[in-house]
């Protein structure tokens, strides 16, 4: 059983054309056909993300026991929030995901890594503007916001980081958060994507909300609203 649906996943990394590897998905045909063509479109979209996955690559062929492993999942729960919404860290001892999930437990390393594809979705994909032919936020969302490109780009770098090197939360995070200035400033973002807390905070309406704020070029804040589990309910800029 469990080796069939490992070769389904890797059946599916065959059609989708080598987008992506290097990396053992598992997570049910839906959510990992989703997840490949997000990665497959960013790297069209991003040169710092292509050079990324490039250098995951190249990493790969030269150590060829070098397997990275990610879980794709919706509505995933936390078991140890690392400070990011989207992703899930767990201990190789830590089997609950695979439970609650109904995964196939797959301990390729010491690490596993869980993407919420609902919380990745949430954040804003930039477009293609036809008359400038550049690369752009929707309307409505401001050029400083994060968008869904930048958080890829985040959350591969950091498990890149940990699995090369060692799981260290911070060090991959700091990573992870020069990755995603890098993808700012190839897009002409202003501002830097600075420190992120966990924190409520009183909106216009005076509704109190739980989430994450992280500061965007001590200017402007991007706050990620969660309910529960750390689902995202939606993402708001300059609430107070
Ligand atoms: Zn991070």
């Amino acid at each position: 059983m469990k080796r069939q649906i490992i070769a389904i996943a890797a059946g599916i990394l065959l059609i989708s054309g080598n987008a992506f590897a290097h990396f053992a998905v598992e997570g049910s045909l839906s959510d990992i056909e989703s997840f490949i063509q997000e990665i497959k479109q960013v790297r069209q979209k991003s040169k710092v993300f292509d050079a990324l996955i490039s250098r995951i690559n190249k990493f790969q062929r030269e150590n060829k026991n070098f397997t990275m492993a990610i879980k794709v999942g919706r509505k995933i729960p936390p078991m140890i929030a690392g400070g990011d919404t989207q992703i899930i860290w767990l201990n190789k001892e830590n089997s609950a995901l695979n439970t609650n999930l109904g995964f196939i437990e797959m301990h390729l390393t010491k690490l596993e890594y869980a993407i919420d594809l609902d919380d990745v979705e949430k954040f804003p994909s930039l477009e293609l503007d036809n008359l400038t032919g550049k690369y752009k936020l929707p309307d409505g969302v401001p050029e400083w916001a994060i968008s869904r490109e930048a958080i890829l780009a985040h959350e591969i770098a950091e498990l890149f980081d940990a699995y090369k090197n060692s799981y260290d939360y911070r060090k991959n995070h700091a990573v992870a958060v020069d990755i995603e200035n890098e993808v700012r400033k190839e897009f002409g973002q202003p501002g830097i994507r600075g420190d992120s807390e966990d924190t409520t905070i009183r909106m216009e309406s005076g509704r109190v909300a739980t989430g994450t704020r992280i500061d965007i070029g001590q200017q402007h804040t991007v706050f990620i609203e969660t309910l529960g589990n750390r689902d995202i309910v939606k993402i708001y800029y300059d609430p107070e």
